[in-house]
C-alpha cells in the first residue's frame, strides 16, 4: 500500500514501525489489536507507546 496522502499531522514517534505514514494499515493494525493509533493521543501520551483503549480512557478521565 502506498503512503497515505491525507493531510493529517503525523504524530507517531515509534521509529521501527513499517506502517509509518500508511494510515489505512496503521488503523487496521491497531484495530486488530483492539487499540488506537498514535494520532488519538497527545504527544506525551504517545511516547509511552501504550496504544490500548484502556490507556486512552484513563488519560481522558485524569484530565
Ligand atoms: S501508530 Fe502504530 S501502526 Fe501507526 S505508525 Fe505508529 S506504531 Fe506504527
Amino acid at each position: 500500500m502506498n503512503e497515505c496522502d491525507s493531510q493529517i499531522e503525523y504524530s507517531c514517534t515509534y521509529e521501527p514501525c513499517s506502517r509509518k505514514r500508511k494510515c489505512c494499515e496503521c488503523i487496521a493494525y491497531h484495530r486488530s489489536q483492539e487499540e488506537l493509533p498514535a494520532c488519538y493521543f497527545t504527544q506525551e501520551e504517545e511516547r509511552t507507546y501504550d496504544r490500548s483503549i484502556e490507556y486512552f480512557i484513563r488519560c481522558r478521565q485524569n484530565r
